[in-house]
């Protein structure tokens, strides 16, 4: 066993009453005429906030939006999140017209308890991502203690995400960050048996450090999507015009050898549904019978004994992680795998995480998230996370106990 992850302090044993406290947030969300038009960011975070104002805690909440890079940039202002905000938790959310100087200072200084405020977006700086230290001391003069609820850029050694919270005094992980460790490090840690982990997307460079860490631990591996192209290819399998990663083909044979030395079971798919280059979008394709792929024709989803075999290997399974949808999920019929793999997920009972990005945008287009225990938010943080790898932004959060 591997050295337990450290306990990160969470904001349920931080003292806010009366203090300034500086949240990290993840407001990216995207913006239509003007509006905010998917707030599930927002709604995320809105346990923490919550919990915050109704401890009485002054509330300076700080987040990022899309890419300004470094200067002010219309459109990517937060003043639709702040009014979205302040629908949601019904009280008027000012907004900063800057995250750093005079006239940010006097409005957090003149917060009162209970009440919230939204600084501009941080990456109007070009400073915030460098992890400036004297962007980071501005920020961190706005406020006394830190908390961080922005699990999706914890990866990343920002000012917000870093350089305040080592300038705070107590550095707290809020709701959502804390359930983000909690569900995610039971996968590195003590996950209970059998173990699972369903991967799939397009590409297999970006789950190969996650497979490597996994594969201790992991009793199958399944693997669905355009990744499981590269692997079959690397079986000597035609995979006709399908998406395959020529470079990673050999890491792919690698990972199976590993699999197959560590007693680890690796499932590929064993049929597919295939359209014809030459056939438009509207083509339904059609379901090979083996695992072969005629060469003019691309798999763009498991086949029906595939589903079957993935779902006689999750049944029993008491942890399962997934990563990726197995097949074009956007393009019906082509989401039936990934639909079929979510609903054997959501009724196995195990301890099931769903690891953020487009896996998760399929289990909440399926209206499956809350038969998930978890369905992350992050995309890139919980891929490193995964791997093994420290993120900067849950490193820099005050360690609980001795
Ligand atoms: P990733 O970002 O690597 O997780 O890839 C996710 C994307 O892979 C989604 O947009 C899926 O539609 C796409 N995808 C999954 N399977 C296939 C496939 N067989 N062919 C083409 N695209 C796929």
């Amino acid at each position: 066993m591997e050295e337990p992850l450290p306990e990160k302090l969470s904001v349920r044993d931080l003292d806010v009453a009366d203090h300034r406290v500086f949240c990290r947030v993840d407001f990216n969300v995207p913006l239509e005429e003007g509006r905010v038009s998917d707030d599930n960011r927002i709604a995320a975070s809105l346990p923490t906030i919550r919990l915050l104002l109704e401890r009485g805690a002054r509330l300076i909440l700080a987040s990022h939006l899309g890419r300004p890079k470094g200067a002010p940039k219309p459109g990517l202002g937060l003043a639709p999140v702040a009014r979205r905000l302040g629908e949601l938790i019904g009280q008027e959310v000012p907004l900063a017209p800057d995250c750093i100087g005079p006239e940010a200072e006097a409005l957090a200084a003149s917060l009162s308890p209970g009440r919230a405020l939204l600084l501009e977006n941080l990456r109007f700086h070009p400073e915030e991502e460098k992890n400036d230290e004297g962007f980071a001391a501005q920020l961190a003069a706005l406020a006394e203690l830190y908390v961080n609820d922005a699990f999706g850029t914890a990866h990343r050694a920002h000012a917000s995400t870093v350089g305040v919270a080592r300038r705070l005094p107590r550095a707290a992980a809020g709701l959502l960050m804390d359930a983000e460790l909690r569900n995610l490090s039971v996968l590195l840690t003590d996950p209970a048996k059998p173990y699972a982990i369903v991967l799939g997307g397009a590409k297999v460079s970006d789950k190969i450090d996650l497979i490597r860490n996994l594969m201790a631990r992991a009793d199958r591996i399944l693997i669905g999507g355009a990744m499981a192209y590269t692997f079959l290819r690397a079986r000597g399998i035609d995979t006709g015009d399908s998406l395959v990663e020529a470079a990673q083909i050999e890491t792919a044979a690698s990972l199976m050898e590993e699999a197959a030395s560590r007693g680890v079971a690796l499932l590929l798919p064993s049929d597919h549904r295939i359209r014809a280059v030459s056939e438009g979008a509207a083509s339904e394709g059609r379901v090979t019978d083996g695992e072969t792929i005629p060469s003019g024709w691309r798999g763009l989803d498991i086949g029906p004994k595939t589903i079957e075999a993935f779902a006689r290997a999750l049944g029993d399974a008491r942890t399962i992680l997934w990563n990726g949808p197995v097949g074009l999920f956007e393009e019906s019929p082509f989401d039936t795998g990934t639909r079929a793999v979510a609903r054997v997920i959501a009724a196995s009972g195990a301890h099931s995480v769903v690891g953020g990005g487009d896996s998760a945008s399929a289990v909440r287009k399926f209206g499956l998230t809350s038969d998930f225990t978890h369905v992350s938010t992050g995309g890139g943080a919980t891929l490193e996370y995964l791997s093994g790898m420290t993120l900067p932004g849950v490193e820099a959060l005050s360690n609980v106990g001795p």
